[in-house]
């Protein structure tokens, strides 16, 4: 038995739990993700896309996807807070890891898009890097 995790976006619009069955995570640092966190990097956890049970707020999700790459945010549209939604190629689920409110049981396993990581950006976490998507 998995153990379920639960998540929600910043104001608790939207909640949400999912089953501790992940299968990567990862801090993507593209340009994309720098511009809709306002930080150096977002920190995803990716799992199968029917790994979601949504307890409140579905319909209050809004989603962005931006026309020059491969990425779509989803988030609440009262509080802006990234929450989880379907990658654009249809393969996982994308959760934000820091809208879980559960500790989850794995750990950064890559850098993504770190060579556009922001000069002033310096690593607390050493990992092994990708110029874009992992091979
Ligand atoms: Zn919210
Ligand atoms: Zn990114």
């Amino acid at each position: 038995m998995n153990r379920i995790l639960n998540g929600r976006c910043l104001c608790g619009d939207v909640t949400y739990s999912v089953q501790e069955e992940f299968d990567a995570f990862y801090l993507c640092h593209c340009d994309q993700c720098q511009k809709v966190t306002g930080s150096a990097f977002a920190s995803n956890i990716l799992t199968s896309k029917d790994n979601i049970q949504w307890l409140s707020g579905e319909e209050n999700i809004a989603n962005y996807q931006d026309p020059s790459r491969d990425f779509t945010k989803a988030f609440c549209a009262s509080c802006g807070a990234g929450v989880p939604h379907i990658n654009r190629t249809g393969s996982h689920l994308v959760i934000p890891a820091g809208s879980l409110i559960d500790s989850p049981n794995i750990s950064p396993s890559a850098n993504l898009f770190k060579s556009e990581s922001p000069d002033w950006f310096v690593s607390g976490i050493p990992l092994k890097s990708f110029t874009g998507f992992p091979k």
